[in-house]
């Protein structure tokens, strides 16, 4: 017997992990999305002869079976885990820089080799700094678990490397053990997954997200992440829930400052004193309920954080395999010189970027496209606010503008390329916002600055009785295990909501 109805709004990785949790937990799940397939940002497209993946570049906190992390656990309590077949990736990343190219692996011991090789003089620092990585991530693990107030009090004593990281920009703390400054640059080349230069991004984020990848290692789903978003849907329909695609929600009802249920596109009206929005908090607020009907502090919170960078992707079918045209790794970080912070201001014109990455998808999985062939992604950070400024009329001029540029930036480090693309597909910050619904078309919502960290970020709990966040702009924050995780915590307030209240 079923016993509480929830209304599941959006089905990204934060959605549907929040919608499997409660449909497992014996709660009555209808889960609304307003495109034609789940997944949010996690999802592929078709183009010719083959298959993109849309977002995912490496997914962090599986790990092997002898060294599971929490991302792999949190999949088998939503009865996914097991529908999938994760494909390990070899290294960390490979960073080209102008005096140099590195591949730097995962596993702590093997990553502090890695930039010793490179950086001799700086052996002692770099190790230094990866233990209080390590120690950073582990004492994250253990705050998150805690659940009596006993893990509570013990805070303060137990997790002094997490608290003492709190206010610390990743330059800052990385200049506490290591001087070089190419070796920062190196350190921190990966800076673009988390939206800000190291100058400005937060250490506690940047310690743990990268500590997750290190000691687990990164993967790449097979079948891309739609087989993910796809396992979500049929375990949410295995245990009763209902997943209504290509319906969004138009309206979030509320009467006396709390949640009674929600309006479909459709015209659907379903009852329900539980939301979760995997929809972000600014439409959800501004749009799904209407401001007058949001506490103005929250509102306040809202307007004082400032949205994460977006993407600018060329996704590309090539008809040669990629070690034809030299390429060897899985994620190639591109670097005109050492200034992230030139780099990162270079986000906020539209152009050819002075850093980007391109994404090698065979590696991982010789499969991923007919034989002899290759799929390559090359994806640069920007900023969605330009490309919202561009008259309709000049968009498409734009966007192929910047798509050549880029080509030819990625020629000179991959001589051949050009002739070799059979099938091309570019997207911008615009096709994100279009997707997604996420203002700017950001990908992992608020920015990662000093108090953006995953402690500081908004609660799970909404502003009003009965509304529940799961998402990227939410604790602890965006990325496919972060988003995961706040579904899971969206699940765990209403789970607490719902005892009381019975
Ligand atoms: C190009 C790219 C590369 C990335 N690479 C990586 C990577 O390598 N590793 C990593 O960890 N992360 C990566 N990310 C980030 C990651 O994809 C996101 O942070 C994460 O997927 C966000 O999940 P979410 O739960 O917030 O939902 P979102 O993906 O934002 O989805 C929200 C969903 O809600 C739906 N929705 C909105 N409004 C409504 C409504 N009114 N009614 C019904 N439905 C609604 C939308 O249609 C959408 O399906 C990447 C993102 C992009 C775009």
């Amino acid at each position: 017997m079923k016993e509480k109805n929830v209304v599941v709004v959006g089905a990204g990785l934060g959605g549907l992990t929040a919608a499997a949790l409660l449909a497992r937990n014996g709660f009555s799940v209808d889960l609304f999305e307003k495109n034609t397939t789940p997944g949010g940002y996690a999802c592929s497209f078709v183009r010719g002869r083959f298959e993109f993946e849309t977002s995912l570049h490496e997914l962090s906190g599986l790990g092997p079976p002898q060294n599971r992390g929490g991302c792999y656990r949190l999949l088998e309590g939503c009865g996914v885990a097991e529908k999938l077949e994760f494909l390990p990736i070899k290294d960390f990343y490979s960073s080209i820089f102008p005096d140099f190219r590195v591949t730097i692996p995962h596993g702590w011991e093997q990553a502090a080799e890695s930039y010793a090789r490179q950086f001799p003089k700086e052996k002692g620092g770099i190790e230094a700094l990866l233990k209080w990585m390590k120690r950073i991530f582990e004492e994250f693990v253990m705050v998150a678990s805690a659940e009596r107030a006993i893990d509570f009090i013990r805070i303060p004593v137990k997790a002094t490397n997490l608290l003492g990281s709190l206010g610390l920009s990743v330059e800052k703390a990385i200049s506490r053990e290591i001087n070089d400054s190419k070796l920062k640059a190196l350190f921190c080349d990966i800076w673009g997954y988390y939206g800000l230069p190291p100058s400005l991004l937060s250490w506690t984020l940047f310690a743990i997200a990268n500590a997750s990848y290190i000691e687990h290692g990164p993967y790449h789903i097979k079948g891309t992440s739609q087989a993910l978003a796809d396992a979500f849907v049929e375990s949410i329909r295995e245990a009763g829930g209902r997943v209504h695609l290509n319906n969004g929600v138009k309206k979030i009802i509320v009467e006396n400052m709390r949640v009674k249920g929600v309006v479909s596109e459709q015209g659907d009206e379903v009852a329900s004193d539980y939301v979760v929005c995997n929809a972000n908090p600014i439409t959800t607020c501004l749009e799904l309920i209407g401001a007058e009907n949001i506490p103005g502090k929250y509102l306040d919170s809202l307007c004082r954080q400032r949205h994460s960078l977006s993407t600018f992707n060329i996704y590309m079918g090539l008809n040669c395999p990629a070690k034809n045209l030299g390429l060897e790794g899985h994620e190639l970080f591109v670097n005109d010189d050492y200034n992230q912070d030139e780099h990162y201001r270079q986000t906020f014109r539209i152009g050819r970027q002075k850093y980007w990455v391109i994404t090698n998808y065979n590696h991982a999985d010789p499969e991923f496209s007919p034989p002899d062939t290759c799929v390559l992604v090359i994806t640069a950070v920007v900023d969605g606010a330009p490309w919202m400024r561009i008259s309709p009329d000049k968009y498409v001029e734009e966007k192929n503008r910047m798509a050549s540029e880029m080509l030819d930036a990625a020629e000179e480090v991959v001589p051949g390329l050009k002739e070799h693309i059979e099938v091309i597909e570019v997207s911008t910050p615009l096709t994100n916002i279009r997707f997604s619904g996420n203002p700017y078309g950001s990908i992992v919502g608020f920015e990662y600055g000093l108090l953006g960290n995953p402690v500081f970020k908004l609660s799970n709990k909404g502003p009003i009785k009965g509304l529940y966040f799961g998402n990227a702009w939410v604790r602890p924050g965006g990325g496919f295990e972060a988003a995961m995780s706040s579904g899971a915590l969206a699940f765990r307030e209403i789970l607490k909501d719902s005892k009381k209240s019975a």
